[in-house]
């Protein structure tokens, strides 16, 4: 094996608001584990953000960008807030977060959404729709709508406006994470549901004949579904328990993964990971982060939630670390803090021991003391 193969090479990105303060948790929990037998780790904290811009005049500097360029993880805190308005647009589309997916090729998010019975109050949905709820969205990240070609705003000669976006896909980018679908869903209960909208949109008849065909050739054991994506908007609030892994585009993906987040009750609760392609090592790189942005309104305070950037840190002890006893036992950890009560802000509270940031992360690491 070579070095490459056995460590396994951490990037910190924490970033803005309370991108810090939520990281810093994630930080300490994945000290425990380093001293508790996680070993072949290397981890790095860069500069990244408004704060790194006026230290060093760029968002993300080049030396940060090389070390995450080169990371097998990086963990994200998180990007935005209105110290923006005073940096120049240039210097703001340098560390832009969309740039980074982008240039790293991170093309298939990964969002998890557990129901965790503790936290069924603080849901909008009722208690025998969340039973069972454990179901992955895996959303197209890198193409589709939101990067297509020609897009715009143009003024016609009548003086009114027309404004184009380009909805685009090639069938290697559909096959690419429509695998990545396939895989995850060999690993769980092997149901993957496809998302288009194939009655109206070409792009969304060839989603569907790409995805059926790899079925075919590759992922015969798995059993695929296809549904229209606005019938799936409306199944995800009526019975999201049926669902294992729903694979679609990116602007379906993006919408209906915030509309399904609630059967978690809470946004702060959200992991996310990125992947990006496998590399001639074999490796594969992948961000991890919480589902939120960078809550200015509650940034400094150290009340913000940690959850969404701890249980990312799961998602990467699984996947880049290969330690899924490790991943389980921070997930029971955190199943057991909240069954004892132990709640921020952001999730409901009626009765409960209501902890900061910082005592999140203590009532976690308390856990897994206690194995
Ligand atoms: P937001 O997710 O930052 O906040 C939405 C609401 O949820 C706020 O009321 C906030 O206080 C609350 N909230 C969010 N995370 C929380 C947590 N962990 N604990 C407790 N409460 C939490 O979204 P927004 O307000 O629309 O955007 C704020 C900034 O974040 C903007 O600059 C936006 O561009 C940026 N943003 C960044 C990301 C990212 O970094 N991936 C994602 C979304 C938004």
């Amino acid at each position: 094996m070579t070095q490459r193969d056995n460590l396994k090479r951490i990037a910190i990105l924490a970033g803005d608001g309370i991108g810090p303060e939520v990281m810093e948790q994630s930080r300490r929990i994945l000290d425990w584990f380093m001293a508790h037998g996680l070993h072949e780790v290397a981890v790095e904290e860069l500069p990244y953000g408004a704060t790194a811009y006026r230290t060093f005049g760029a968002v993300l500097p080049e030396a940060s960008w090389q070390a995450a360029r080169n990371a097998d993880a990086i963990l994200f805190g998180a990007t935005g807030g209105p110290e923006y308005d005073a940096i120049p647009a240039a210097a703001r589309r340098g560390g832009n977060l969309l740039r980074i997916r982008r240039d790293l090729d991170l093309y298939a998010n990964l969002r998890p959404i557990i129901a965790i019975d503790s936290l069924n109050e603080a849901s909008s949905l009722k208690n025998r729709v969340l039973k069972g709820v454990d179901l992955v969205i895996v959303r197209e990240l890198t193409a589709g709508l939101y990067f297509g070609e020609p897009r715009g705003i143009e003024r016609l000669p009548d003086g009114s406006r027309r404004c184009v976006n380009t909805h685009s896909y090639t069938s290697a980018q559909i096959e690419r994470v429509a695998r990545d679908a396939f895989e995850l869903a060999r690993g769980r209960r092997g149901q993957v549901c496809s998302v288009e909208k194939s009655n109206v949109m070409e792009s969304g008849a060839m989603w569907r004949e790409e995805v059926e065909a790899l079925r075919g050739r590759e992922f015969r054991d798995i059993t695929l579904t296809h549904m229209l994506a606005d019938n799936c908007a409306m199944q995800l609030v009526r019975a999201p328990a049926q669902f294992d892994v729903i694979v679609t585009d990116n602007m379906f993906g993006d919408i209906l993964s915030d509309g399904a987040a609630m059967a978690a009750g809470s946004l702060g609760m959200l992991p996310s990971a990125s992947l990006g392609p496998i590399r001639a090592d074999g490796s594969r790189q992948v961000l991890y982060e919480p589902v939120h942005g960078s809550a200015p309104d509650i940034a400094g305070r150290g009340i913000a939630n940690p959850l969404g950037a701890i249980l990312s840190l799961g998602m990467a002890l699984r996947l880049t670390m290969e330690r899924p006893d490790a991943a389980a036992a921070l997930d029971r950890a955190v199943r057991a803090a909240l069954a004892k009560g132990v709640r921020t802000r952001d999730i409901l509270h009626d009765g409960m021991t209501l902890v900061g940031t910082h005592a999140m992360g203590d009532a976690i690491l308390q856990e897994l003391e206690r194995g």
